[in-house]
């Protein structure tokens, strides 16, 4: 497994309590569109026993010139000290890693299911097949509580073509003091075929918390998903 060193070249506040961290890529690093990498800060401030080390997903597509990073803040120290790190400094990053990839069949839809953050190695599959015109027939549905706390709602709402379908739906609009006309309510089957013709004959990709992961793997068995048409990331 590759190491290097890289530096931190821009941070974004880019929902509530969600920052992206671009750092730079190096010349020969070569990933495909849903990998991740180890990611270590080198000598925190902070410490705390669950170590300065997590895999984090490459949200940028191999076609842009930096490695894009998206997570939820949290108060971690790992969190913490990412958050705080001043543009210029230097973390350590290992891989690429990890096999989450679009299927070279272009026949086959290629469902996306995201929670949260999960959403950032499959911003990676959609702008890498988008960007190279890879033919792929996308959906991504993509849960949050509101439209304040989902990154990059607007960036796939331009996005969406006859190839790339984008179906955001929102747990909590309650809380929200934006208007909001998509779908409301967890992923579920029947969500899902009120978009897709048709359940079976598609590659499934679920990302997020283990619950999400978990419960929406077994309801799309239990609909007649063949379980080797589900990837899955558990974050
Ligand atoms: C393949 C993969 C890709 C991921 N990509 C992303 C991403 O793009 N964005 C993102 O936000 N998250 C991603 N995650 C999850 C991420 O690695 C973190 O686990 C998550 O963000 C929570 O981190 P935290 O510091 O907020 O939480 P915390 O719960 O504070 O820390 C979680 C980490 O601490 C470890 N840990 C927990 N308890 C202890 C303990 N008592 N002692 C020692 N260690 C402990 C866990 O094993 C885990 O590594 C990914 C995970 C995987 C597996």
């Amino acid at each position: 497994m590759n190491s290097c060193r890289v530096k931190l070249k821009n941070k974004c506040e880019v929902a509530e309590n969600a920052m992206t961290f671009e750092f730079e890529k190096p010349r020969d690093f070569r990933f495909i569109a849903g990998q991740f990498i180890i990611l270590t800060l080198i000598d925190p401030l902070e410490n705390d026993q669950k170590g300065n080390s997590r895999p984090m997903s490459i949200a940028s597509a191999p076609h842009e010139d930096y490695l894009l990073v998206l997570t939820r803040l949290s108060d971690s120290a790992f969190k913490q000290n990412l958050m705080n790190l001043a543009l210029g400094s230097e973390v350590e990053i290992k891989g690429p890693l990890g096999s989450l990839c679009l299927n070279k069949d272009i026949s086959r839809p290629q469902v996306m299911l995201a929670g949260g953050v999960g959403v950032a190695p499959l911003r990676s599959m959609i702008f890498y097949s988008v960007h190279e015109q890879t033919g792929h027939k996308i959906y991504l549905f993509y849960c949050n509580r509101r439209p304040e706390s989902a990154p990059f709602l607007k960036i796939f709402q331009k996005l969406e073509s006859a190839k790339f379908h984008f179906i955001p739906t929102m747990t909590r609009m309650n809380t929200s003091k934006k208007q909001w006309h998509g779908e409301c309510g967890r992923i579920n089957p029947e969500m899902i075929q009120r978009h897709l013709p048709k359940l079976t004959d598609s590659d499934f990709y679920i990302v997020g918390p283990p619950q999400f992961v978990k419960d929406l793997s077994s309801s799309l068995e239990e609909a007649g998903v063949n379980k080797k048409d589900i990837r899955t990331e558990v974050y």
